[in-house]
Formats: structure tokens, C-alpha cells, sequence
């Protein structure tokens, strides 16, 4: 297996960001099977404005906005990429990472549950959250590069 190391852009973004959330993507770049990079850490309020403006983001309340969120991006053939087999990829990759490093970790690909709670594959707890949803009348929301320190944790 290939062993990736993250970009100057990566390390950038991990400008400002949580030192369990970076210490946690840091790992996760040692054992993730395929490349990623990071597409964004820390926000600005007007950043995030446009973001919601968009429909990227729903909240003004973002883990971007304090530092508690990144979201990732796999990267393949020097090009950033977005498909949800490769985000659960690295879904995989970022769970184990936060167990090894004892670190909560929250995934937009299931807002309900902690990743680091489960050990379903993480294929079926994104399936999961969308049939939840569907079943309650609700619009999913997935966010399935999105990872954060959970807000009971990490106020
Ligand atoms: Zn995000």
C-alpha cells in the first residue's frame, strides 16, 4: 500500500484547526488507502455567509467557524475528487485514525451517530442516516467530506 503524505494547501488549511482534529487527519493520511487532501479547515463569518448562501452549508453555527471541523477531499491523479465510495474511503481511514488517537469524531455522512461509535462500514451508516431521514419526512443533509469534534466534547 501506497503511504501518502499531506500537501503545503493541506497543512495550510490546518491552519488554526483543533490540535485533536489535526493530530486525528494526521494519521489518517498514514493509513488511508487512497490519497486525500484538505479542502478546508477554518472559516471566516464571511466565508461561511457565502457557503450557506450557496446551499453548501445550512448553519451560521458551523465547526468551521471555531476550528472544530475540516472536510476532506480524496485526490487522485492531482485532482481533488468527490464521489461517495472514495469519501467513505476515507471515512474508514478517518475513524481509525480518531480511535487510535482517542478522539471523538463526528462524520457528515451520518450526523446522528459518533463515527467513532460504530464499527458498521461506513457505506451503510451514510445508507443508514438517509433512510432515517426518509422515514421521518425528512430532507437528508449529507455532508460526506465534513468531519468535526463533537460539541459535547468540544464545546
Ligand atoms: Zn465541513
Amino acid at each position: 500500500m501506497p503511504t501518502y503524505i499531506l500537501g503545503t494547501r493541506s497543512l495550510k488549511e490546518l491552519n488554526g484547526v483543533h490540535s485533536d482534529l489535526v493530530r486525528v487527519v494526521k494519521r489518517a493520511i498514514q493509513i488511508t488507502p487512497i490519497d486525500f487532501a484538505v479542502a478546508d479547515g477554518i472559516r471566516t463569518i464571511e466565508e461561511q455567509r457565502a457557503f450557506v448562501a450557496s446551499g453548501a452549508s445550512h448553519t451560521m453555527d458551523s465547526r468551521h467557524l471555531t476550528g472544530h471541523a475540516v472536510d476532506l477531499c480524496a485526490f487522485i491523479g492531482n485532482k481533488g475528487r468527490w464521489e461517495m465510495d472514495l469519501l467513505c474511503k476515507l471515512a474508514e481511514a478517518m475513524r481509525t485514525a480518531a480511535i487510535e488517537c482517542n478522539v471523538p469524531l463526528r462524520w457528515g455522512g451520518n450526523w446522528d451517530v459518533l463515527l467513532t461509535n460504530t464499527d458498521a462500514p461506513t457505506e451503510d451508516v451514510v445508507h443508514d442516516y438517509i433512510q432515517k431521514r426518509i422515514s421521518a419526512g425528512r430532507k437528508p443533509f449529507v455532508d460526506a467530506p465534513h468531519f468535526e469534534l463533537p460539541r459535547a466534547q468540544y464545546p
